[in-house]
This record gives C-alpha cells, structure tokens and sequence, in this order.
C-alpha cells in the first residue's frame, strides 16, 4: 500500500510534458499557457511551456500524451470512519477508488457512519480525535482526508469546543445528526466552535440516516452554520420556497450535491 511506502531518499525532479491542456482550478483564469510541470522533492516548482520552465536533471519524465491536466478535485462531504473501510456499503478501499474520479482531498462531514458510534461528550470527542489524528497519518492512495468531524450533543459545554480546538479539530459534522436538532442550541454550539476555529456545516432537508431529523429553514438560518450543507437534498430536499429562504437569508458557504435533487439546484 502507498502509505507504507518507504520514503524515497535523495532528491528527486518529476517532469510532466507534453501535456494538451493544463487547467488551473481557478475561475478567473481557468486554462493555462503550460505544457509541461516540473515537481522538485514532491512540490510543484514549474509550470509552463517546455522551453520557458528548468527540466534540467530530472529522476522521473513523464509523458502525457497530450491529454488534459488539471488539479485533484475537492470533495466538501464525505463520511470516512476508519482506514480505507466503510461500513455504509461494507466496502474497503472506497478512498483508493475514489481517486480514479479524480478526488485527491476530502472533508470529513462527521465519522458518523462509525458502529456503535459514541454519543457522549467523552466518547465523541474521543472519536474525534482519533480520526483526526488517524487519518492525519492515513493518505489511502494519496488522498488527503481532512477527519475528525464531532457531531454535536446538548450535553456540550463550551469548554469541549476548545478542548477539541487545542487537540488539533478543525470540523464540525453535521449539525442535526446527533441530538441537537434545534436552532437556538446549535446556534449557541456553533458559535462556541466559531471562536475557536472549528467549521461548522448543517444537515438540510430529511433524516437521512437513522438517528437524524429534518432540519428545516428555520433550523438552518438561526444556526448559522459555516455551511449549509447539501442544500439540495441528498435525500429528500426541502420544499422550493424553503431553498430560496436559505439561499436569500444566509451570508455562508452553500453546498451543492450532485447526488440530490437537481431540479431543487437549479
Ligand atoms: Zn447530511
């Protein structure tokens, strides 16, 4: 497996030429004037044309043939729990996979696929912990997995926000998967994880997993989540005139799904 590969030693200077087109990821300018990347010890250090960019004493060259190059995608939502495994679909090497879609980062919306997932504060934090840390050191096929997602619980104070803050958290999973399911205690919840730089995201529309509810528009607009997520369903979207309330009233980020209603995304 390519995390118990031993580390290459000595430096090396990867050279991709011959590329047809190289996107950038960015909108403004999204086709670059590049034919060829050059990458010293693992970092990216040349884009450009052939004879404009240092090629010069390269260990590695490949040749694309002509074909597109464009940076890894970035899933906003995923469910890791732990290792390559999930229980969801009892599949193993899900992340590997995933990978051929062209996903190199994912962030984790809460391990809450977990069996036997703890929903006291000792046990959640816990598990937030060790997934964070887990997959910190865990790249499936090279894929980054930002984990360590809690789900929050009423019986959070905010001395638990900045204990996970400290143990290196960074996400919140989805409000409205485990207890809190009301808008004043999650806003409260959420504001707590805002101070100490935690990110917090909502679950919109219908349960979709056991154990969650529906978050409707009011829920959604009094947390005040960093991001509304899956404002498009996923499993049953929230009425039309519920959408346009969120997407008029709230000033965060809102997320898109490809697997929910696209009509409601329109
Ligand atoms: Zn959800």
């Amino acid at each position: 497996m390519a995390h118990d590969a031993p580390q290459a030693t000595g430096p090396s200077k990867l050279v991709i030429r011959n590329i047809g087109l190289m996107l950038s990821g960015a909108l403004e300018k999204p086709i670059l004037d590049a034919d060829t990347i050059v990458a010293e010890n693992g970092k990216i250090t040349g884009i450009g044309r052939a004879k404009d960019v240092n090629t010069e004493g390269a260990t590695i060259i490949v040749d694309a043939h002509g074909t597109t190059v464009a940076p890894g995608l970035i899933d906003s939502h995923v469910h890791p729990v732990a290792g390559d495994w999930t229980p969801r679909q009892n599949q193993t090497n899900w992340i590997d996979s995933y990978l051929h879609g062209g996903v190199t980062t994912m962030i984790s919306a809460g391990e809450v696929h977990m069996p036997g997932r703890p929903r006291d504060v000792v046990g959640l934090k816990a598990m937030a912990i060790f997934a964070q840390r887990a997959f910190w050191t865990l790249r499936p096929g090279g894929v980054k997995v930002h984990a360590g997602a809690p789900v929050i619980e009423c019986e959070m104070v905010e001395d638990d926000f900045r204990e996970l803050a400290a143990a290196g958290v960074k996400l919140l999973g989805e409000v409205g998967l485990g207890g809190v399911k009301d808008g004043p205690t999650a806003r409260k919840m959420v504001g707590w994880a805002r101070k100490y730089g935690i990110q917090s995201t909502i679950h919109t529309g219908g349960p979709s997993i056991p154990g969650s509810g529906l978050i409707d528009k009011d829920v959604v607009l009094e947390a005040d989540t960093d991001v509304v997520g899956h404002i498009n369903g996923g499993h049953t979207a929230l009425p039309d005139d519920q959408i346009r309330c969120i997407c008029e009233g709230c000033k965060r980020g809102l997320e898109l799904v490809h697997n929910g209603n696209e009509r409601s995304a329109l």
